[in-house]
């Protein structure tokens, strides 16, 4: 099977199985769902599917030449977008455009993978799209956004949408283990809960230093401060930290954000969300003490912002400072 290797998305690989199998593709396919869920490992492996010579099976054999190709990274109908810098430039785009005035060189179809197309600016968007209303024959687009930002609506509506949901926690903690397994299992419980069961997002974060500012980060808010001075004056110092945490940032706030929102179910349901650390459930329910639901929920709002502002290529130092201001408050 093409998709053996990937745990969990059970439907959205049944489905792209089936396309496969009885050659009905569409001509363009949008693999939508959280940050590090797996969308982009499924639209990879089903590429890879695509251009394996090979028919007898669907799986790709790893010996032809399409298969090798594609390993090495060179195969000349793969093409592969990725964001240069923090978005998709409409520069990149147009490459893409070029060559799709040529036929594929091998006899099947030519693929092309744009990923993170949610960073892309209108400009960029509008071009993708004229491709999308007149493709080329024996072309496929495969899209993968994360469901962070909205994606041009007018994208949406060219495409046939795949959305991805969070995988339960214990099939993320395998996947996590997989990829890390010097980690102990309860350690990857509790990274693919941090997570909200995306091990892409969890393995980013085992790598950085983003959850040893979570674990100086969460106890300084939850301390009370003994002047409003001194708790100005160490907020502007975390942001400080935040800020050089440069992309990474993201992952930090999707982490306070779990944090917030669980606290929050904490004050309405009185027991702890899912199964976390002993240490991650004292702090909920410090949380809970120290503040009530429309503090957190102003909290949520705050990081929120701080994403938007983010995307909106904010200056980081001055996003990171207005949300601590915020979150002290
Ligand atoms: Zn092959």
């Amino acid at each position: 099977m093409v998709f053996s290797n990937i745990l969990g998305h059970s439907r959205s690989i049944s489905f792209l199985s089936r396309v496969m199998k009885g050659r009905r593709l569409a001509h363009a396919y949008l693999f939508s769902g959280p940050e590090g869920v797996g969308k982009a490992t499924v639209a990879r492996a089903m590429a890879a599917g695509l251009l394996c010579t090979d028919t007898s099976t669907l799986a790709p054999c790893g010996y032809c030449p399409g298969c090798r190709q594609f390993a090495s990274g060179n195969h000349p109908d793969f093409l592969r977008v990725l964001p240069d810098g923090a978005s998709i430039k409409i520069d990149q785009i147009r490459a893409v455009k070029k060559q799709l005035t040529f036929s594929p060189f091998a006899e099947g179809r030519r693929i092309i993978l744009v990923e993170e197309v949610q960073t892309m600016r209108r400009e960029a968007g509008n071009s993708l799209l004229k491709m999308l209303e007149e493709p080329p024959p024996d072309n496929l687009f495969l899209l993968v956004a994360s469901d962070a930002e909205p994606v041009l609506s007018t994208i949406l509506s060219r495409c046939q949408v795949i959305a991805f949901a969070p995988l339960a926690d214990d099939l993320a903690a395998d996947i996590i283990r997989r990829h890390a397994p010097e980690l102990g299992k309860r350690d990857a419980l509790n990274l693919a809960r941090l997570s909200e069961g995306c091990p892409g997002w969890a393995l980013a974060m085992e790598t950085g230093e983003v959850l040893a500012l979570r674990e100086q980060l969460i106890p300084a808010l939850l301390e009370k401060k003994r002047s409003e001075a001194r708790s100005i004056e160490e907020s502007l110092f975390l942001a400080g930290a935040m800020a050089e945490l440069k992309t990474d940032l993201n992952l930090l706030l999707n982490l306070l954000k779990v944090f917030f929102k669980d606290a929050l179910l904490l004050s309405l349901c009185a027991e702890s969300p899912a199964p976390v650390s002993a240490a991650h459930t004292k702090e909920l329910v410090r949380a809970r003490e120290r503040w009530n639901l429309s503090q957190l929920s102003d909290k949520i709002c705050a990081v929120d912002s701080a994403g938007q502002a983010l995307a909106r290529n904010c200056n980081r130092g001055l996003v990171c400072e207005v949300l601590m201001l915020r979150l002290i408050a």
